[in-house]
């Protein structure tokens, strides 16, 4: 579970949101590639690639469905802190601007902790619910 639960976090903190909603919506609500590929306007071999990323961190299809079930209304609750801004992405909280291929890497090096702390407090919030 802390391991979907990081390339979720990661992934909204990077304003990615499509990428979660694309993952929820396959392995939740069971839309198909194409219907979500279309409605982003994102090939469904993205969507695809979007879910394998996540298969790849659970065991099978119903346990990463029931991860992404229980940690999506957590993930989307968090503020994004890169905002794009005319083709070129902001980091909100140290003001560095960076080209979109850097995103991913600077929110797990630079502010490790941020995503660390939202981690530990997703996987316990859930963990108190399924008790
Ligand atoms: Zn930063």
């Amino acid at each position: 579970m802390t391991a979907i639960t990081k390339y979720l976090v990661i992934k909204r903190l990077a304003g990615d949101t499509i990428t979660i909603l694309a993952v929820k919506e396959y392995l939740v609500d069971n839309l198909s590639p194409s219907t979500i590929g279309h409605k982003y306007r994102i090939s469904k071999f993205r969507v695809r690639g979007y879910v394998q990323r996540v298969m790849d961190k659970a065991k099978n299809h119903r346990v990463a469905a029931a991860i992404v079930k229980r940690v999506f209304p957590y993930v989307i609750d968090i503020d994004p802190i890169i905002l794009r801004v005319s083709g070129k992405y902001l980091c909100l909280l140290c003001n560095q601007q960076l080209r979109h291929e850097q995103v991913e890497h600077h929110i797990r090096r630079k502010h490790k902790d941020l995503v660390q702390t939202l981690v530990s407090q997703i996987v316990s919030g859930v963990r108190k619910e399924v008790r």
